[in-house]
């Protein structure tokens, strides 16, 4: 069980967040809509443990990971050496498997400057589950990708979820994306930032998922 109780966070003199509380089961995926600018990846930061100059509190699983906007890949590793610096625990076969889960077996060898901008979101993807989550945080991960490659990236996501089932919560753009990976959909709008339900137009439709598996992944 995840529990986010942020009362506030600012910048300087600047609030960005105001009251923002939500609760995650496991295996519970929640999306994020809202502007550019309101404060998505503030808020993900300070639920990743990354900020915590707020005021509030967190509690979550140790083991969470985060997939950001850009993939943050380190340029002089090798893709498979991006898995295995930041899971020391990882054994070779293990890293190998998972780069042949999102399509890069060929390419364990291959530095994120080889790779094409999906090839290296897949490769982030690969490091977040890599660890195991029990809390994945993903910010706009779908973001500036043609529309196929988008498409791929969303369904092996959802492949991924499907498989491991972390808590998850992340932030699109996209109500489309939402309402395809999410068990539940909300709105960070407002200024401080507040969390509302989404509109009924933006909120995911029971069976309207198009798993593999027929639905949704995982509300215990
Ligand atoms: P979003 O992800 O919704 O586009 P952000 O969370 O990145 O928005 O930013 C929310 C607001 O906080 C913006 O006005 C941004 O300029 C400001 N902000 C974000 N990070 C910092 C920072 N490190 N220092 C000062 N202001 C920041
Ligand atoms: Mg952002």
């Amino acid at each position: 069980m995840i529990e986010v109780a942020i009362k506030g966070k600012s910048f300087g003199d600047v609030q960005v967040l105001g009251d923002v509380r939500f609760a995650l089961h496991a295996g519970e995926t929640l999306a994020i809509l809202g502007p550019s600018g309101v404060g998505k990846s503030t808020l993900l930061r300070i639920v990743a443990g990354i900020d915590s100059a707020y005021s509030g509190h967190v509690q979550a699983p140790a083991r969470r990971a985060m997939v950001f906007q850009d993939p943050t890949l380190l340029p002089w590793r090798s893709a498979l050496d991006n898995l295995r610096i930041v899971h020391p625990d990882l054994s070779e076969a293990a890293a190998q498997a998972m780069l042949a889960k999102v399509g890069l077996g060929d390419r364990a060898g291959a530095f994120p400057g080889q790779l094409s901008l999906g090839q290296q979101r897949r490769l982030s993807l690969a490091r977040a589950f890599a660890g195991r989550p029990e809390l994945l945080i993903m910010d706009e991960p779908f973001v500036s990708l043609d529309a196929a490659t988008a498409e791929e990236m969303l369904s092996l996501t959802e492949t991924l979820i499907g498989e491991s089932r972390p808590a998850t919560v992340f932030v699109t753009h996209a109500p489309g994306e939402a309402a395809r990976l999410a068990d539940r959909v909300m709105h960070l709008g407002g200024n401080p930032a507040v969390l509302s339900a989404a509109p009924a137009c933006d909120r995911p439709v029971s069976g309207a998922g198009s798993a593999p598996n027929g639905g949704r992944h995982g509300r215990a």
